[in-house]
């Protein structure tokens, strides 16, 4: 009955997605940057994105692998990329064949929407959605666990990207923190899309930064924050630099908390020296809140100073900090 091979026929007719899937599947990297044999594939719904994650199990004709293989790992990485990108999840389904015969409250996976920045624990809730998805199908007195990797569908939404970025999602969900930050952004300045392609390039950014932790450090307090209270500062403002120093991004960029430090280096409080110590401008002219801030701060070895970021932050003492060498 619950076969995954079953599943793997499921593609048109049902009731959620009565439209052909054109979108070409893909298979994304794990966090280590190796391909994950599992298949996903992203397509613009309205103002929304259907990802859909293909069934697992059952071989493949000349092929060593199970089909799918790799669909646990690969919905972790989803679910974490997703809260990278601050999605939300709208609404998820099992739409196997078998599922599409059942009513669309019993092939539910979730019953109101997760905003993904809320999420602590990726992996619980990946847990919670293969094991819901187990359940679909079978009756509540079943003893079985049921199949945890069906075809499933997941709605979500996600800021700065619109229906024309289906594709654009399904590479950035693909990639690893690690590929993001070895490969060259296009960055088109003179068309209409520069903020959103900032605010991508931001969260990219984040994405290298942080990796995929829940936490990171910011690199002028040295202090452990959630990541969404760490930013990717521009060491040398944005823009400032040429293209090729924007696509610098594993040097022109660190983590800074947004409890101040973002703020003190942008506005010139806080500067870095030519040997990576916390240079602190001419407290005279701070109000006390600023001058504890920056006593706090005085003297902090900062981690993203190195040979390869040393110019960036050479232009920011020269031209942003306000005790100017
Ligand atoms: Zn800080």
């Amino acid at each position: 009955m619950d076969t995954a091979g079953a599943d793997s026929t499921a593609t048109e007719g049902l009731t959620q997605i009565n439209r052909p899937n054109r979108s070409a599947r893909r298979r994304a990297e794990s966090n280590d940057g190796e391909l994950l044999n599992a298949e996903f594939s992203v397509e613009a719904d309205g103002e929304a994105f259907s990802l859909i994650i293909e069934s697992a199990g059952g071989k493949i004709v000349g092929s060593a692998l199970p089909r799918n293989s790799d669909y646990v790992p690969l919905l972790e990485v989803l679910l974490a990329r997703l809260r990278e990108l601050d999605a939300t999840i709208v609404a998820a389904e099992v739409i196997s064949s078998n599922a599409a015969k059942l009513p669309v409250g019993e092939r539910r996976l979730v019953h109101s929407p997760i905003a993904m920045s809320s999420i602590s624990d990726v992996r619980q809730l990946r847990l919670d959605l293969t094991r819901t998805q187990g359940r679909v199908g079978l009756p509540p007195s079943s003893k079985k666990e049921g199949n945890g990797r069906k075809r499933v569908l997941l709605r979500i939404t996600v800021a700065n990207y619109g229906p024309e970025d289906a594709d654009q999602l399904a590479t950035d969900l693909s990639r690893s923190a690690v590929t993001l930050a070895t490969e060259h952004l296009s960055i088109g300045e003179t068309d209409g899309h520069a903020q959103v392609r900032i605010r991508r390039e931001q969260s990219r950014l984040r994405r290298i930064l942080c990796g995929s932790g829940e936490t990171g450090i910011c690199a002028l307090c040295g202090h452990e924050f959630p990541t969404g209270l760490l930013v990717a500062a521009h060491i040398k403002k944005r823009r400032n630099c040429t293209p090729n120093e924007r696509r610098d991004l594993s040097n022109v960029a660190m983590l800074a908390c947004t409890f101040g430090c973002d703020a003190l280096y942008e506005d010139g409080w806080v500067s870095v020296d030519h040997t990576g110590r916390i240079l602190i401008a001419n407290k005279a002219v701070a109000t006390p809140a600023v001058r504890d801030r920056l006593a706090s701060l005085a003297g902090i070895v900062c981690d993203a100073h190195k040979p390869s970021s040393e110019p960036y932050f050479a232009w920011h003492r020269a031209t942003v900090f306000r005790s100017r060498p």
